[in-house]
Order: structure tokens, then C-alpha cells, then sequence
């Protein structure tokens, strides 16, 4: 599933925006002028907008999920030498899956 601000953005409709992906740094497919819900909050409130939608190629992809995991458990460590020995999990992770990172 992807995630919100990781690897799956929303911005204004029409706004020339790129995006790339926080997980793997790939840059994300963009649909632009997308009509419908922008959040599980707003699906749920029948709320539809028109915005642009960016999400990462790879976001289905089962190493992905567990990079993007890696990534928002970093963010939320207090620890740095956690955050350090995960980077190095999710570094690994990329390599072995991106070519040419
Ligand atoms: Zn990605």
C-alpha cells in the first residue's frame, strides 16, 4: 500500500509538479487534472477534488513495501545509531532492486 508524503503524493490540479518518490528516490508517474478522492479520510466522506496525483512506479513491488516501511520507522526513531543500521537495511534493499543505484 502506498503511503501518503513517501511514495505517494497529492498537489493541486495542474500544478506542473514532479515529484519523486522518499522510498527509492525514483520519479513518480504523475496523473494530472484526476478527479475523485485525495485521502482515505475524504473517500470516506464521498469528498471528491480535482488534483493532480503522483505515486512511484515501484509502489506495488513487495520490496518496496519493506523499504517504505524502513523509511517511515526512520522517521519516527529517536535513536540515531537505529536510524543509522536502518538506512544501511534500506541501502542494501535498493541496490539489490534499483539498477544503477
Ligand atoms: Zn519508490
Amino acid at each position: 500500500m502506498a503511503q501518503k508524503d513517501y511514495d505517494f503524493f497529492i498537489a493541486e490540479p495542474n500544478s506542473g509538479e514532479e515529484k519523486y518518490c522518499r522510498v527509492c528516490n525514483s520519479h513518480c508517474k504523475s496523473s494530472k487534472n484526476v478527479f475523485g478522492p485525495t485521502g482515505f479520510v475524504s473517500a470516506m466522506a464521498n469528498k471528491f477534488t480535482y488534483h493532480d496525483e503522483f505515486v512511484c512506479l515501484h509502489t506495488d513491488e513487495p520490496w518496496h513495501e519493506k523499504a517504505l516501511q524502513l523509511v517511515v520507522a526512520i522517521d519516527e526513531t529517536p535513536s540515531k545509531r537505529i536510524a543509522d543500521l536502518m538506512k544501511a537495511d534500506l541501502q542494501d534493499i535498493l541496490k539489490e532492486n534499483i539498477r544503477g543505484a
